[in-house]
């Protein structure tokens, strides 16, 4: 075990980049740099055998650059399986930018931005993610056709995230059905952690179904707008994992299962948003299970983002957007029976599906 770890670090300081986990066989990583704007930016691009690497961006104050690099490959790699299990034709990428949104967002950074996406010719395709608006995709717009998610009034289908709180609902319901043998939210008490763009409109979901919803986030503003709009009640407590919940939904950002927080949680469901849950899915994908939690795959439950912008470039409308996010219900109950008949995580099982097309799209073209 000791030699184990002494050859990863050793491993860390000979290879930084190749040699790191999350690297997993990524394609390419641009670093992105601009000293007259003040643009630091990685794109991530993991796959693209299924088609041009599309995933949001994000704007996030980092602690460090190691942070950022770590974020972009866990989430364009994640990107790849979303939609491969979702049944796109894309591949997977993602792109962060490091920085304060509120403070250090200016439109000429987001246009440079726009410009180190457009020299990839489309390899990459941009959109939304934490940190950005659809008024941000509509600048980066103007300066390539690389981009999704921009307004409606432009041409595009808008802001995806009222598509991917759909999705998580209906993998929500899929993952209670599962677990407690119905799909009526009604009486349950869920947890959402996170009422941002996604997390507030899952709140609307539950609590028009009834449910007994309880909301967590770092914003006071925040907390008390959705309290209001929606009677959610606000969490006060001093450990929200510990809380006796049925359902935790994860809306915030990514690894809040992880070592810490594993052997507190006390919800019989995991269902929500944010990508990456699991810090490890190795280690906490198990242990979720032989604790009777129901973990809904984080890359499967919120494709409805990705849906909605592969709209804009496959030329579908709104009906076919929402019939195939409804349809994420009965994907995440099959997984979740092939993962109890098989003996795997729930993780495993949507992973299998998703690189079993990969596989096959890969011999295809190879022929
Ligand atoms: P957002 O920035 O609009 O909302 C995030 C919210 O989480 C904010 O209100 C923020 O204050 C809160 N927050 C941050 N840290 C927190 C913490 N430690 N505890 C509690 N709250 C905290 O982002 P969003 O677009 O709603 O996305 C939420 C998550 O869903 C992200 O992980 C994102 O990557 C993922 N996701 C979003 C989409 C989409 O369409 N927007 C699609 C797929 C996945």
């Amino acid at each position: 075990m000791v030699s184990e770890v002494l050859k990863a670090n050793e491993l860390y300081k000979v290879d930084p980049v190749f040699g790191q986990h999350s690297f997993n066989n990524h394609e390419q990583i641009v670093f992105c740099n601009d000293k007259d704007t003040g643009l630091k930016a990685i794109i991530g691009i993991h796959n693209t055998v299924l088609g041009p690497a599309l995933g949001g961006t994000r704007m996030w104050n980092y602690n460090n650059e190691w942070e950022a690099l770590n974020d972009v490959l866990r989430l364009s790699r994640g990107m790849t399986y979303k939609a491969a299990v979702t049944g796109l034709n894309l591949g997977g990428g993602k792109a962060v930018i490091i920085g304060d949104a509120k403070t250090q967002k200016t439109p000429e950074l987001m246009k440079r931005f726009g410009e180190f996406v457009h020299s990839l010719s489309g390899k990459y395709i941009t959109a939304e993610d934490v940190g950005m608006e659809t008024s941000d995709m509509d600048l980066v717009r103007e300066v390539t056709p690389y981009v999704t998610g921009i307004s409606e009034s432009k041409g595009g289908a808008g802001n995806p995230s009222p598509i991917t709180a759909y999705g998580v609902y209906m993998g929500m319901k899929a993952a209670a059905k599962f677990k407690f043998g119905s799909d009526q939210l009604e009486g349950k008490s869920i947890l959402v952690q996170g009422i941002g763009h996604v997390g507030e409109t899952l709140v609307d979901y539950l609590t028009k179904e009834g449910a007994q919803v309880i909301i967590s986030d770092i914003s006071e503003s925040r907390l008390e707008a959705v309290s209001k709009t929606y009677g959610a009640t606000i969490y006060r407590g001093s450990n929200l994992y510990s809380e006796a919940v049925d359902i935790y939904a994860p809306c915030a950002l990514g690894a809040t299962i992880n070592d810490d927080t594993i052997h507190q949680i006390q919800a019989k469901v995991i269902a929500g948003a944010a990508n990456n849950q699991l810090a490890n899915e190795l280690v906490h994908g198990p242990i979720l299970q032989d604790r009777g939690i129901v973990y809904a795959p984080d890359f499967l439950i919120n494709a409805g983002g990705i849906i909605n912008v592969y709209a804009e470039i496959a030329g579908y409308g709104k009906d076919e957007i929402m019939s195939k996010t409804q349809n994420i219900y009965n994907t995440t109950l099959e997984i979740l029976n092939n993962a109890d008949i098989h003996h795997i995580t729930p993780n495993q099982a949507a992973l299998e599906v998703a690189k079993s097309r990969i596989e096959t799209r890969k011999k295809e073209g190879n022929k």
